[in-house]
């Protein structure tokens, strides 16, 4: 009895204890593994087990892009966390200032300092380079728009002026009614690609 309660907690220290360092998992991917290696638990057993393993100290979680993700803390050294919301890439770095930044504001507030975890979220290398990929494409079909509006008001009102020479007055007036028109949209569009550009400063 004892040792069927007892299973799942032991599964998952053996997980953590063969996963390399620096590799963090979800509560899924950990019920995955112990079904592909033949077990069998349910996923709420699991976070039951993550939630015990995570108050004796045994392990601790950090949230990232997937979700809530755990890592084993039995003999690992101290670090913090760089995760990309994108997708999910997490890098584990250690550095003097971040847990002295720590420790001095739990002196400022009157604690007695233990230790401190920073998980600093942001956009990876590759994420940031197709986001800012994305932005210059999207800016350079606007002000593909812009030139094409601008052609088109520019013959219009060529032709507006040659109808006045020619004394043509009829089609004067929708012609410049449509140059009007087509140049208000292409200030509408320049509008547009500043606030693209804005929105990337
Ligand atoms: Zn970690
Ligand atoms: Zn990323």
């Amino acid at each position: 009895m004892v040792k069927s309660r007892t299973r799942p907690r032991e599964l998952l220290l053996d997980i953590f204890a063969t996963m390399p360092q620096g590799q963090h998992i979800s509560a899924q991917e950990l019920r995955d593994r112990i079904i592909t290696e033949g077990g069998e638990v349910s996923l709420s057993t699991i976070y039951r087990a993550l939630e015990r393993l995570s108050e004796q100290g045994e392990i601790r979680s950090i949230m990232s892009a997937r979700g809530q993700l755990w890592e084993s803390v039995s003999g690992e050294e101290h670090h913090d966390h760089l995760i990309c919301t994108k997708c999910g890439l997490t890098i584990e770095f250690h550095d003097d200032l971040l847990s002295g930044f720590g420790q001095s504001v739990a002196e400022r507030k009157g604690y007695i300092y233990q230790e401190s975890r920073f998980d600093i979220f942001g956009f990876c290398k590759d994420c940031k380079a197709n986001l800012d990929s994305g932005t210059v494409s999207q800016v350079l079909q606007v002000l593909d728009n812009v030139t094409t509006m601008l052609d088109e008001g520019k013959r219009l009102t060529d032709s507006a002026a040659r109808s006045i020479v020619n004394d043509k007055d009829r089609s004067v007036a929708s012609s410049i009614e449509r140059t009007r028109k087509i140049l208000k949209q292409a200030l509408d569009e320049c509008d547009r690609a500043l606030d693209v550009l804005e929105e990337t400063m």
